[in-house]
């Protein structure tokens, strides 16, 4: 039997009728970008996130990068960000012209090791910008702590983060601005790119709405306040997202269900270990699975096995941000942060969508199991 890492067709083709009502209502009106459907996802996503302003965009990379700019972040400045997770955390930081000074993360659950903000922060440092992986969230209160106590902003990478909740405050929002993505794989994705920004910050907000199309005010249009940039999103996109963010929390519990049928089929395997909730516990029970980590000495063994059997995997994130060629001016060292070299060597995702059934994770942990019996 084999599993792909992703599929989301059967889910698809349920919800598809809606989708082609949906996209036929936006050929009527015939307006694509930052249309009706666009406008009707923003405002429908400020109360799923109770964020004051959401502001759509053509990705998350770009979100991040509207959102710093709009956060006054630019050339000169210095961000703080952990150097395990997605390229767009580090490269946006790139883009506005400010420096990534990159931090090692909490080896138990992948976060921005926040005892080690307050060494990084120099006279240039005006931001932190925690990231919030697979199932997990940073530790929001220290984070929140130091930047009050140096006079920083928080802006927080939750692209990964849609329905994640501290303190009952939505990802993105616990700091000044984040950002979710709409990646057609992520817990929330449409049928190709889509991005947002969310904030409860009305400067920020207005600002990004200037800068998603080329720094113009919405109505009047080639008076140029900056130099922004042409990141719309689109109706269909939009159309998709707003249909399937009535699915949202099935599929959500979808993916809890298979986690912890993970969990307890992968539990007396001694060689694996497997994602720990370190959360308020109510937070924990309702955490989102997005991504099942687990790791394991002999990683890629293991990714070789399972993928000669036909199972789909992704290494997340096999190099780490500090070592990438691009930011080697930059001077960092292999050994400068042990714990996400580490983790780069030995965390796996294992398949983890809503059209997953439990007779494939059973596969999968069986063949998980073979690989390790194997081996002795
Ligand atoms: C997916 C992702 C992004 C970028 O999102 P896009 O919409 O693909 O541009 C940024 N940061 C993290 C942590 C992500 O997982």
């Amino acid at each position: 039997m084999s599993v792909a890492f992703f599929s989301g067709a059967e889910s698809f083709k349920q919800q598809w009728p809606l989708i082609t009502d949906k996209l036929d209502q936006i050929l009527d009106e015939g307006k694509f970008t930052n249309g009706p459907a666009v406008q009707e996802l923003e405002r429908t996503l400020e109360v799923f996130t109770g964020a004051k302003h959401c502001v759509a965009v053509g990705n998350a990379t770009d979100a991040l990068i509207i959102m710093l700019r709009a956060a006054g972040i630019g050339a000169g400045d210095e961000v703080i960000v952990p150097c395990y997770s997605f390229f767009a955390s580090a490269s946006s930081i790139a883009h506005v012209g400010a420096t990534p000074v990159f931090c090692d993360i909490n080896p138990s659950n992948y976060m921005i090791d926040v005892e080690q903000i307050e060494q990084k922060i120099t006279p240039r440092t005006k931001a932190i910008m925690p990231v919030h992986l697979f199932t997990h969230m940073a530790d929001m209160n220290r984070v929140n702590q130091i930047a009050r106590k140096h006079n920083l902003l928080v802006l927080e990478d939750s692209a990964e983060a849609i329905s994640m909740f501290h303190e009952g405050r939505h990802a993105g929002l616990i700091g000044n601005a984040g950002v979710i993505s709409f990646f057609p794989t992520k817990t929330l994705g449409a049928i190709g790119d889509a991005g947002l920004i969310l904030t409860n910050d009305d400067s920020i907000a207005h600002e990004a709405k200037r800068l998603r199309i080329h720094g113009q005010d919405e109505g009047t249009p080639y008076i140029h306040h900056s130099v922004g940039y042409n990141s719309r999103m689109d109706d269909i996109q939009a159309a998709v997202l707003l249909v399937r963010l009535q699915f949202l929390q099935r599929e959500i519990a979808r993916r809890a269900y298979l986690a912890a049928c993970y969990n307890s089929m992968l539990s007396d395997i001694p060689q694996i270990s497997t994602p720990v909730i370190e959360r308020r516990s109510d937070e924990a029970a309702n955490a989102v699975y997005y991504v099942y980590l687990i790791e394991t000495e002999d990683r890629d063994g293991l990714v070789a096995h399972l993928n000669s059997q036909g199972i789909g995997t992704e290494v997340y994130y096999p190099h780490p941000l500090h070592l990438q060629p691009c930011f080697s001016h930059l001077n960092y060292q292999k050994g400068d942060m042990p714990a996400a070299e580490r983790a780069a060597q030995r965390a796996v995702g294992l398949p983890l969508y809503p059209d997953l059934t439990e007779e494939q994770v059973s596969e999968v942990c069986g063949q998980i199991r073979h690989f390790f019996e194997k081996e002795v």
